[in-house]
């Protein structure tokens, strides 16, 4: 019998963006950067994006129908999610994207399938498994690089050290990365479960994993906007698609 290869699904939560231009000014627009699109294309994977909905039967058939969850990035996080205040230099929080996020966790949780949080995702996966996060990392005296980075997109600025016993260790075979930084909330308190596996010169931590089987990473960088270029952040995208098969040949 010949073995016709499965292609995998792989979700990309969406965000909102308001155009503010042309015949629709002030519409409403459900989008991820394309860079998402790309980079899970570039490894044989098929993207699906993922609009933000409030029907949670809508969102539990997006968890069914993908093989692999991708968190996007953008958004800060709803401090009032770890029982915090919000600072006052919290940048544009959307609760209704935190809510979202959550529940297409929850239900992927629940069926096993691999999760990758870039960014904003990795905070929103500390926060969802009950870490917290430093509002904004430019107020810690002891957070001296910059995370911000005002260069391209595509160009690495800060270190990364890996932690040697880690599925990200295992992944990207590098016990040292470069990465682009685009953010000013961290992860504080690691969620119960999870470990930190990265952390930048500073000391600011710039991976998650969960402890267990099921894959469930998040990176505080970009891998997205410079995987074209480069292959040691491509390995995170065929790594989470080449999961996904493994779990599809165990369900035969
Ligand atoms: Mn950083």
């Amino acid at each position: 019998m010949e073995c016709v290869e499965k292609k995998i699904v792989v979700g990309i939560s969406g965000s909102i963006i308001i155009d503010g231009s042309g015949n629709f000014a002030g519409y409403k627009r459900a989008y991820v950067n394309d860079d998402y699109v790309q980079a899970v294309i570039r490894e044989g994977g098929i993207p699906y994006i993922l609009p933000i909905t409030s029907d949670v039967s809508v969102i539990e058939e997006f968890a069914k129908n993908i093989d692999v969850l991708i968190l996007s990035g953008g958004h800060d996080i709803n401090p009032l999610l770890w029982k915090e205040e919000p600072s006052k230099n919290l940048g544009e929080i959307f609760p209704e994207r935190d809510n979202f996020d959550f529940t297409l966790l929850e239900n992927m949780e629940k069926l096993k399938k691999p999760i990758l949080g870039i960014c904003r995702g990795e905070q929103v996966i500390n926060t969802y498994f009950g870490g917290t996060l430093y509002q904004d990392i430019n107020s810690l005296e002891w957070a001296t690089l910059k995370h911000n980075q005002k260069n391209r997109p595509d160009l690495v600025t800060h270190t990364v050290n890996i932690e040697k016993n880690s599925k990200l260790h295992e992944i990207l075979g590098e016990e040292e990365i470069l990465v682009n930084s685009f953010h000013h909330l961290a992860v504080k308190t690691v969620a119960p479960g999870f470990k930190a596996v990265g952390f930048a010169k500073d000391g600011v931590v710039e991976a998650i994993e969960k402890e267990g089987n099921n894959l469930v990473l998040g990176v505080q960088w970009h891998p997205e906007m410079l995987a074209e270029k480069n292959n040691i952040m491509r390995k995170l995208f065929k790594y989470i698609i080449n999961e996904a098969k493994k779990e599809k040949v165990d369900e035969r």
